[in-house]
């Protein structure tokens, strides 16, 4: 599980436990770790194969016990909304089996309605036992979006508004992260962040997350 070895499904630093359920994503960053990593924290994140939700909850099993979690976090080298039946399916089975007070969040790149079309995303992630989303926009408008993740689609950075909005009014409480970095003007995304009535973090470049 740990190292060059074989991929990690979970993994965990501090009091946090990761779920690296897809290396499949809607943006192609150029400063994504996986660009240069295989994977954080001694952890490999590089999967061979994606994992089935069983996979995931025998997995999840086999570390609950380790320490006292504080959240479980679907986060990765990948966006976990491109498999969101996966992502809902273990979601629904840390609520029901892992206690309330464990938080259940959410690290997004916010294309989750793009990547599922016709689907109630953010009221089906709320349903699921999912309370937290930290969403990422690096970029402090749709020109410095497009060239810094460059999307898959077009209209991402609409779409990432969308998504927040969408997410703050299914009553998640929602984020929005921005790495610090001469191509993103942080105070326009913090002011952007105020507008749309969410919490905004800044994270340092580099760093194990983000
Ligand atoms: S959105 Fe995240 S996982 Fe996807 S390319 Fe960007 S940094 Fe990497």
């Amino acid at each position: 599980m740990v190292g060059d070895g074989e991929a990690a499904i979970v993994y965990w630093l501090g009091s946090s436990l990761y779920l690296n359920i897809t290396n499949q994503c809607s943006n192609r960053c150029w400063f994504c770790l996986r660009n240069f990593k295989q994977g954080v924290g001694g952890f490999n994140l590089k999967l061979k194969t994606e994992p089935t939700t069983a996979e995931v909850i025998t997995e999840l099993k086999q570390v609950l016990t380790m320490r006292r979690w504080r959240e479980v976090v679907f986060t990765g080298f990948g966006e976990p909304t491109a498999r969101l039946d996966v992502l809902l399916e273990i979601a629904d089975w840390i609520k029901h089996n892992c206690g309330s007070s464990l938080i259940i969040r959410l690290d997004t790149n916010g294309h989750g309605y793009a990547l599922n079309i016709g689907r109630n995303v953010a009221a089906e992630l709320k349903a699921a036992g999912v309370s937290k989303i930290s969403v990422s926009l690096n970029g402090h408008d749709a020109t410095t979006y497009s060239e810094n993740c460059r999307p898959d689609f077009e209209g991402a950075f609409e779409a990432v508004l969308d998504f927040v909005n969408k997410a703050k009014a299914a009553g998640l409480e929602v984020e929005i992260s921005a790495v610090r970095m001469p191509e993103v003007d942080i105070e326009k995304v913090k002011a952007l962040a105020a507008t749309l009535g969410v919490a905004f973090r800044v994270r340092d470049y580099i760093q194990c997350f983000w």
